[in-house]
């Protein structure tokens, strides 16, 4: 139990230094652009692979979503979703975040917490 705390402890430290644009698109989402449209990559044994490749206009983050074509035994095209892959700027990746049991909920608290400090700067009371 004590261990989880310090885990928790050292993400919630480790979030207040942690860049702005980072904990919003954590926070709330990438804001996704295409780089390169669907493209085939590559010919399989079973279809082909197909990629489209998109990067986040805030964060630079490059998605790349990979899809299997082929054709099925109707001989209807169809493309089966293979997940994607993800490439993140330097420091937006935090090992604190794995090691906390429930991450989201403490970067959520750092979402409130830099608005409150910007509302209220030093000095103030926010309860006042
Ligand atoms: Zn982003």
């Amino acid at each position: 139990m004590a261990g989880r705390q310090n885990n928790d402890l050292a993400l919630a430290q480790v979030l207040e230094g942690y860049d702005d644009t980072y904990l919003h698109c954590r926070g709330i989402q990438h804001r996704w652009h295409v780089l390169s449209d669907m493209h085939v990559t590559e010919k399989l044994n079973n279809g082909e692979l197909v990629e489209r490749h998109l990067q986040c206009e805030n964060c630079d983050t490059v998605r790349k979503d990979r899809f299997l074509l082929k054709l099925d035994r109707y001989k209807i095209y169809r493309m089966k979703v293979l997940g994607a892959v993800y490439k993140y700027p330097d420091h937006y990746l935090l090992h604190e975040m794995a090691l906390s049991a429930s991450p989201r909920e403490i970067l959520r608290h750092e979402q409130l917490r830099r608005l409150i400090s910007r509302s209220y700067p030093q000095g103030q009371d926010a309860t006042a």
